[in-house]
Parts: C-alpha cells; sequence; structure tokens
C-alpha cells in the first residue's frame, strides 16, 4: 500500500489549538438545511487536534515528515504553512459554500456523497471529513487531492505564494537542478525557433497534423533548426557552461574531437515535462525522412524514462475523473488526444513500461486501456510490458484501432466520440491475447491447443486474483474450442496452482481416445462407411458446422474427393490429412463396426451443430453481462432470439442414441 506521508502530528507541526465551543448559529443562514447541519455541525466542534492527528497517523503507519527533508526544509515547510491559506486552496477544487463561524463546506472530494459532510476550518487551517475520517493541513488536502508526494506538495504552495525553495544540497540534485535550468533556456530556445520564418517547415508540419496554434503553445512545442550549433550558440551566449549543455542531453559530444554539436536538429520538439511542471527533457521527431524518426534526451540527472510518461501532467485531472489511463505510443498521439478532449491519454518515452512508470500512474489510477499500434499490441516486447502492469495489479484492457490507424490518425478522420466508444469496447488483456495466440496457432489439433495454451498460461500465473484467474478459464476455453475435459481440468489446475504451463502428459492424455466427441467419431465413421450418409451430411453441413469439430480437416479432405467423384478410402483420406487428424482418423476407422445408418450420420450432425449453438448461445450471454450500451444489447438480443429459434427447430439430440 501506498504510503501517505501526513502533516498533522508532524514533529516540525506547531501544536495545533484546541478546539474551542462555539455557539453555532443554528438554523439562522439561509443555506443551513436545519437537522442535518445539527449533527456534523456539533460534531466539528469536537473536531480537536488530536482527532485529526489521530486519523492522520493511523493512515501514515506513523512515517513523519522530518524524514524528508533537512533544516532548510522544515523552514519552507513552517513559512508556506504560516502563508498558504486552505480556504483559498480548497476553493480551487471544490465549491466550498459558508457554514459557520469560520467554518465551510463542500462534498467529500475522497468519497462518494450526497450530502456535504466535508469541512474546512479557515481559522485553524484544517479540513475533515466525518463521512470517510479524511483531515489534515494544506499540505495534506493537496497531497490527496493532487496525488502529489510531500515535497512536491511543498513545492507547488512554495511557487504559489512566491516563497523561495533551498536548493538541495547533494550533490546529484544539484546536478538535477543545473539540468533543469539548462533545459529552461533550452525550452524557450525551441519555442521560439517556431515563431521564426526558419521554423515555418516545422510548423507546416504540424499544422498538416491538425495541431491548433493553441495546442502548440499549451503542450510548448518548439523546433530545432537544421543546423549543427544553434542552440549551442544561444547557450554560450546566456553563460551556459559547454559541460552542463552536455550534462543535460542537449548537446552531444563527438568522441574524436572533443568537438560539441547540437543533438536535436531539424526536429519538431515536444518538451518533457513532469508533474510539477519542470521540463525534464526532450522529445524531437524528425521533420523530413532523416533517421532515427524519434530521439529522446538521453537519461540524466533530471530524466529518466522509465519514471516519466509524457502527457502525466495535462492527464492527471482527467486520469482521475475518467478513472483510468489511455496508454499510447507517441507524442502526435497523447496531443491529438488531448486537443480532441480525451485528456487522459500518455505514453511511454519510447521504452517499455517500467515499475517505475506504474508508481507514477498508480499515483492516479489502477486501470488502464492500452491503444497500441495493432501489431505491437501482440509483439514480445509490448506482451513483457503489459505484464509490468498485470504483476502490479493494474486492470489492463487493449483496445484494437483498424490496420494502418494510430490514435492520432484515428480521432482526427472518426472524431472523439467514435474514439471514445472504442476505448469503451476494449478487450481484457487476457482475452486479447488469447485470440491473438489463436490467431497463430492451428487449433483443429490438440497439439496446437496445447501449444496456444502453454503461451497464454504464463500470464494468466500472473494476475494475483484467484477469482479474476478462475473467471478466465472459460473464456480461453472457449476461444481456443477446448472442450475436452482432462484439458480443461488441467487448464483449470494449472490456474489453481498458478502453474506457468500444462504438463507434458496432458498433450499425450489428451490425444488419446477422449479427444474426439462421441457424435464426431460416429459421425466420421458413418460418412467413412456409407457413400449415402455422406451425400447426404455433406448437403445437410452448414460451414459452422465445420468450424466447430474436431474432425474438420478429415472431413475437409472427404468432401474434396466427393465434390471430384473420387473414391474416398480410409488409406486415400489418411494419406491427405495431417498427424492430428490421421490420429483421429486411425482411431475411428477401429472403432467396432456401428451400421452406418442415414439417420446416424443426421442424428450426429445435429447433434454437433446444437452444442455449438449452445455454445454460441453462451458466449452472448457472457457479451450480455458485460456490455453496458444499449445498441449493442439489442444486436445481441436478436443474436439470442435467432440462435434460440435455431436451437429449438433442431431434432432432439436424444435422438443420437
Ligand atoms: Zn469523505
Amino acid at each position: 500500500m501506498r504510503e501517505i506521508r501526513c502533516a498533522v502530528g508532524a514533529q516540525e507541526t506547531p501544536a495545533l489549538p484546541e478546539a474551542e465551543p462555539e455557539a453555532e448559529d443554528q438554523g439562522s443562514g439561509g443555506e443551513e438545511e436545519g437537522a442535518e447541519e445539527a449533527r456534523p455541525g456539533a460534531a466539528l466542534q469536537r473536531l480537536t487536534a488530536a482527532r485529526i492527528a489521530a486519523a492522520c497517523t493511523r493512515r501514515s503507519g506513523g512515517r513523519r515528515w522530518h524524514t524528508v527533508g533537512g533544516r532548510e526544509r522544515t523552514d519552507v515547510v513552517e513559512v508556506v504553512r504560516s502563508q498558504a491559506d486552505l480556504r483559498a486552496i480548497v476553493s480551487d477544487y471544490l465549491p466550498l459554500k459558508k457554514s459557520s463561524g469560520s467554518k465551510y463546506r463542500a462534498l467529500c472530494p475522497f468519497h462518494a456523497e450526497k450530502t456535504p459532510s466535508f469541512y474546512v476550518d479557515a481559522d485553524k487551517q484544517l479540513f475533515y471529513c466525518f463521512g470517510c475520517g479524511t483531515g489534515g493541513d494544506v499540505f495534506k488536502f493537496l497531497m490527496l487531492y493532487e496525488k502529489l508526494e510531500f515535497p512536491e506538495a511543498l513545492k507547488s504552495l512554495a511557487t504559489r505564494y512566491g516563497i523561495p525553495m533551498p536548493e538541495r544540497s547533494a550533490p546529484e540534485s544539484g546536478e538535477r537542478h543545473r539540468v533543469l535550468s539548462v533545459n529552461r533556456r533550452a525550452l524557450s530556445y525551441f519555442r521560439d525557433q517556431l515563431q521564426r520564418p526558419a521554423g515555418d517547415r516545422a510548423l507546416r508540419y504540424l499544422e498538416g497534423r491538425g495541431i491548433t496554434r493553441e495546442t502548440i503553445s499549451r503542450f510548448q512545442i518548439g523546433c530545432a533548426l537544421d543546423g549543427w550549433s544553434g542552440l549551442k550558440e544561444s547557450l554560450a551566449s546566456a553563460g551556459v557552461a559547454e559541460d552542463q549543455a552536455v550534462l543535460a542531453g542537449l548537446l552531444a559530444r563527438k568522441e574524436e574531437t572533443g568537438r560539441t554539436y547540437d543533438r536535436f536538429r531539424d526536429r519538431v520538439i515536444f518538451p518533457i515535462v513532469n508533474l510539477t511542471d519542470e521540463p525534464i527533457g526532450f522529445g524531437g521527431r524528425v521533420i523530413g525522412s532523416g533517421e532515427p524518426k524519434y530521439l529522446n534526451s538521453p537519461e540524466t540527472p533530471a530524466f529518466s524514462k522509465g519514471e516519466n510518461l509524457y502527457g502525466i501532467g495535462f492527464a492527471r485531472e482527467a486520469i482521475r475523473k475518467e478513472g483510468y489511463a489511455v496508454l499510447v505510443e507517441g507524442y502526435m498521439d497523447v496531443i491529438a488526444l488531448h486537443q480532441a478532449g480525451v485528456a487522459h491519454a500518455v505514453a511511454t518515452l519510447g521504452t517499455g513500461f517500467t515499475t517505475g512508470h506504474v508508481r507514477l500512474l498508480k499515483r492516479f489510477t489502477d486501470r488502464v486501456v492500452v491503444n497500441f499500434d495493432p501489431d505491437a499490441a501482440g509483439r514480445a516486447a509490448t506482451r513483457r510490458s503489459l505484464e509490468v502492469l498485470l504483476e502490479n495489479g493494474f486492470e489492463v484492457n487493449v483496445v484494437a484501432l483498424p490496420a494502418g490507424k494510430d490514435p492520432d490518425l484515428f480521432v482526427r478522420e472518426e472524431g472523439a466520440e467514435t474514439y471514445r466508444r472504442r476505448l469503451q469496447s476494449g478487450l481484457p488483456y487476457i482475452e486479447f491475447l488469447t485470440r491473438d495466440t489463436a490467431g497463430r496457432h492451428d487449433l483443429s489439433g490438440t497439439r496446437g491447443k496445447v501449444a496456444a495454451l502453454n503461451e497464454i498460461l504464463p500470464f494468466l500465473a500472473r494476475l494475483d486474483n484467484p477469482v479474476r484467474r478462475a473467471g478466465y478459464v472459460e473464456m480461453i476455453a472457449t476461444i481456443l474450442g477446448i472442450e475436452d475435459r482432462l484439458v480443461l481440468q488441467e487448464l483449470k489446475d494449472a490456474v489453481h496452482d498458478r502453474r506457468k504451463g500444462l504438463k507434458p502428459a496432458t498433450l499425450s492424455a489428451a490425444r488419446g481416445a477422449s479427444v474426439v466427441s462421441e457424435a464426431e467419431s460416429r459421425l466420421l465413421r458413418s460418412m467413412m462407411d456409407s457413400e449415402d450418409v455422406r451425400r447426404a451430411v455433406l448437403d445437410e453441413m452448414e460451414d459452422g458446422d465445420l468450424e466447430a469439430c474436431r474432425i474438420a480437416d478429415v472431413l475437409r479432405v472427404v468432401r474434396d474427393l466427393v465434390v471430384k467423384g473420387e473414391e474416398v478410402t480410409y488409406p486415400r483420406v489418411a494419406s491427405m490429412i495431417g498427424d492430428d487428424a490421421r490420429d483421429i482418423i486411425t482411431r475411428v476407422a477401429a472403432l467396432p463396426h456401428p451400421p452406418a445408418t442415414l439417420e446416424e450420420g443426421r442424428a450426429c450432425l445435429m447433434a454437433l451443430r446444437a452444442a455449438r449453438l449452445q455454445r454460441q448461445m453462451g458466449d452472448i450471454q457472457k457479451r450480455l453481462e458485460s456490455v453496458g450500451k444499449a445498441e449493442e444489447t439489442d444486436d445481441l438480443l436478436r443474436l439470442k432470439i435467432e440462435l434460440k429459434r435455431r436451437i429449438e427447430a433442431l431434432p432432439k439430440a436424444s435422438q443420437l442414441s
């Protein structure tokens, strides 16, 4: 669990005064609600420092602030605390209504409620919620509401009230500070270039991709001109030491000569800004056709790719509101989506997802909708990325856009509403993975199914929620067409044990007698044995009957032979099919001889069809339970009625005796 460092009860916090009983002006205020107000109003009088401190300490696990800052910082904390106005700060986020005396109230932002039980005491500079027990001072409020760590909350308040922060004394942070200062100069240089005639190409590129002036300004987009020393000279004339610019990754150094040159050339520049609005690095997209297409700042004392997400500062409010983050691949995707009003999109910076990203994102949500390039979502590197999310308890859905469309292009062509609908129709990652894997294996034989399963199981095993794991077994069995009880049981066992693969024994067991159902065996047998049955069954067979069928490979060969008017014999058919299918036909041939009647062939076919329709029915039922939108529900219901009609129209399966 994330630890919340708590403001109240900290050593440097001055003792909080006991709340003094006040005369409540009950019923006199127009907005008061009589009895409704009486309880929290009176209770607020009992709100003592001790109570808040207790509430905070419970949540903080006893940790105190003074562990995070030195002496200088403690002084700043006190200056900020004395100047910050909690009521004004809270008013930035919530509509506060005057309650009584120095107290204000609002609906609590930290739990769902219909009548306000969140109180701010402007005199005491404390807030408290009678609904959920959350309380604290101005730092605590910002930390909880903005999901900030204490130093960030402190910095944000210090900036707001114009209180200078002491520089950190550690050499690393000194370097970080210097890098940020160089970055700020570079940022204004890049932005400036975009406004000059020479920046026209970059500007036209951005306009060509539908980026408005407003967005350019909001995301502080700039450009680097096509030259080796534009930024270098600009930084030098501002008195920035060359070494500092190299440290910031803005200049690169030629090893042989020691000469430095601009790292970013002829590129559109996207500043990478962190949660506290610091320009920690830059991303550059080539304007022409140069390589590499995208170039990022290297790792510097201020910038680590694995710790930052592009757009997180712009997205955090929307992520909180929407309840999830949209994870896309590129700067342009983030920018285009934000411009279209899909403001909860962020991107990794040309790297896989790391635990650093997880920590960052976890502050705002534990749900992610991944919208990568359709190919990328199935790629091994992407899988590993998403695995990191799953392992950390994230709920991951995957959205696939039509081939060749990235989110940037899609949202421009189809609009934000269509894109939002796509986001809502994403598949849980395990289901996406199962479908993707199913597409790459030949699932007509057990071998292919077990191979596919063994690809999926490691991911399933990483889900730490056993209920969720178990819930996926049916979905996987349905998609892979696993009806075999042995394989299904193995799958359930593996999921239960969090095993990452099926036992080798499963494969051989599954290839035994139980692979092909009774109906399939008898259908195949009667078709092999009688030309009448063959013709009648092939006439009545629908495409779908073959799809769901384990004996499909054999039947296709039989059908081709019949169509060509050639002889159908066991050796002939066996010579034309794969290993798995040959196993099946060999076993069928060895069955005790049943009479090959037309009735039996038809009954078997109907039994198979009934099973298939029932499976489809099950799928539809499951989807009905998971979709929320009316239009989709209507379609599914129509399908369901049609299926029901067809199932009822089938001759009863009991005819198969
Ligand atoms: Zn509350």
